[in-house]
C-alpha cells in the first residue's frame, strides 16, 4: 500500500541536487544537476505539500548570493512540474547559533506553522546525520535516507525489456504477466518501445514505490 504522508521535507544538496566538493554543483551557466530518480519521484507527489530545507552558509561567507541560492530551488521546481510548495534556506554563518541551521529544527517549525502541517505524519528525506537529527528534533514521524527513498526508482526503472510475438494472445498474456509482477507497487507505467522487427514488440516497464 502506498503510504500517505502529511508532507515531504527534502534536503537539497546530495538529496535532490548533485554535489561537488560538498557544495551544490553548478555549471558555468549556473545550471544545477538533479540526482537520478528525483524527477520521477517528485512528480507523483503533487497534491501533498513538498518542502525543501537547506543550509547555505556560503551566503553568509560571501561565496554564494542569496539569489543564486533561491535559484537552485527554482530550477528544481521547473524540472519537477512546480510540485515544490515552499522552502526555507538558512543563510546564516555556521557559528551564528541561529535556530534554523540544521540540525536545529527552526526551518521545519516555520514551514509547519505556515502550512499547518502535522509533523508526526510527515516524512523527511536527507543524506546526512544533520538531516536525520533535524527530523528527530522537529518531531517528524519518519526519516528516510535519500539513497533508500530514491533507490527503488533506480533499481526498478532499469530497462526491462519484454519481447512478444506481435498480435498473438500469447504475446498479450506475457506482457500482462510481466506488468503484474509489479502489482505491489503503486506507480507503474508501460511504454511501448520501438519494434525491432515486424514480429516482435518491445516494452519497457517502469515502476517505482
Ligand atoms: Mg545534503
Ligand atoms: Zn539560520
Amino acid at each position: 500500500m502506498e503510504k500517505h504522508y502529511s508532507a515531504y521535507f527534502f534536503d537539497l544538496g546530495g538529496t535532490l541536487l548533485a554535489l561537488e566538493q560538498d557544495e551544490i554543483a553548478c555549471s558555468e551557466t549556473g545550471k544545477v544537476t538533479l540526482l537520478p530518480g528525483v524527477k520521477d519521484h517528485l512528480l507523483p507527489l503533487r497534491g501533498t505539500p513538498v518542502f525543501v530545507i537547506t543550509n547555505q552558509a556560503a551566503v553568509a561567507l560571501g561565496q554564494l548570493s542569496e539569489a543564486t541560492a533561491r535559484g537552485f530551488i527554482d530550477q528544481i521546481n521547473v524540472a519537477v512540474g512546480q510540485v515544490i510548495t515552499d522552502y526555507r534556506i538558512c543563510m546564516h554563518h555556521p557559528l551564528a547559533g541561529c535556530p534554523c541551521r540544521k540540525p536545529q529544527p527552526g526551518m521545519v517549525f516555520d514551514l509547519a506553522r505556515t502550512h499547518t502541517i502535522n509533523l508526526a505524519q510527515a516524512v523527511s528525506i536527507g543524506d546526512t546525520t544533520n538531516d536525520e537529527q533535524c527530523a528527530q528534533l522537529a518531531g517528524i514521524g519518519t526519516f528516510l535516507w535519500a539513497h533508500d527513498f530514491f533507490h527503488s526508482v533506480r533499481l526498478i526503472s532499469q530497462h526491462m525489456l519484454f519481447f512478444h510475438p506481435h498480435h498473438t494472445n500469447e504475446g498479450r498474456q506475457s506482457e500482462q504477466k510481466a506488468f503484474s509482477l509489479f502489482s505491489f507497487l503503486p506507480h507503474r507505467r508501460r511504454k511501448r518501445e520501438s519494434a525491432s522487427n515486424q514480429n516482435l514488440l518491445c516494452f519497457k516497464i517502469i515502476a517505482w514505490t
